[in-house]
């Protein structure tokens, strides 16, 4: 299926995520001066059929990039984009690292086997790539320690470090002006463990976080934008594991059987797997 252009507000649009390759969300926030970009693409190919998304609606005086966090698949396109490129000063530490690692399929398999790299990345790097592999990792120009404002014409945007599980330099971006936080991937759990992780500590630092921005739609990396009703009922959920995990501790079975009585029904197959990462980041503290 081809994958198109998206208007989210009046000034927002958006390229939605393409599981396929693990494509996250790309997009453009529009100011009357400016616009400016929300990551980079996981390829060359993704970050060219954005800018030629943009080109097919006209939107023009887009001259910086901003990334959410290092992860490949919100990176790999930022040589391609060829803009100024704003990230948290980790973000550039990170990429920074990746620079010196070689692509091919052995160099990744032993990554994998030694468990510097996420068996899922790997495959989903290889299908993207395919056999001809150029990959060209470019460090950010401007970076920043805890927030940044960037004024873009009529339109600002804040550019706020909240760090998490998922990744320890994730940033979020909010547009006041239209109600939208950009959250990348900050709340899906951590990658680069055995297993993936929630720890209580970390989400409730992130949630308290978030709940500083006012927003009617939230848009994470790797799903459709959210209304502020179903989001509120994503945090309230995580909140809610927060509480019973930490009151159970390993405790699985106490720990299901009370998260099903305070939703009133059985739980569904993403709660479950929420509740196992909040397990795996238990059993590791
Ligand atoms: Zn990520």
């Amino acid at each position: 299926m081809e994958n198109h252009l998206q208007q989210l507000t009046n000034r927002i649009y958006y390229l939605p995520d393409d599981p396929e390759t693990d494509r996250p969300v790309m997009s453009a926030i529009c100011g009357t001066d400016q616009t400016l970009i929300v990551d980079a693409g996981n390829s060359a190919k993704h970050a060219k059929l954005f800018l030629d998304e943009l080109d097919q609606w006209q939107i023009t005086n887009h001259h910086a990039v901003v990334l959410t966090h290092w992860h490949w698949d919100h990176s790999f396109g930022t040589n391609q984009l060829n803009r100024l490129t704003i990230a948290h000063e980790n973000t550039k530490m990170h990429l920074e690292k990746m620079m010196e690692y070689d692509w091919s399929d052995e160099a990744l398999d032993h990554r994998v086997e030694k468990g510097l790299e996420n068996p899922f990345c790997s495959e989903m790097i290889k299908k993207e790539f395919g056999a001809d592999r150029e990959i060209t990792i470019t460090l950010p120009h401007i970076t920043f320690k805890d927030k940044l404002e960037i004024d873009l014409g009529g339109i600002r945007c804040v550019v706020k470090h909240v760090g998490g599980d998922h990744s320890d330099d994730s940033s979020l971006i909010f547009v006041e002006e239209e109600k939208v936080l950009f959250l990348g991937d900050c709340l899906y759990p951590s990658i680069y463990t055995k297993k993936p992780e929630y720890k209580i500590d970390n989400v409730r630092r992130l949630l308290k976080n978030i709940e500083m921005f006012d927003a009617e739609m939230y848009v994470l990396s790797h799903e459709s934008p959210l209304s502020k009703h179903d989001f509120m009922g994503y945090t309230f959920l995580l909140q809610l594991i927060c509480d019973v995990s930490e009151k159970h501790q390993r405790d699985h079975l106490n720990l299901v059987n009370e998260l099903s009585t305070r939703l009133n029904r059985k739980l569904n197959q993403l709660e479950e797997e929420i509740v196992d990462c909040f397990m795996n980041g238990l059993s590791v503290s």
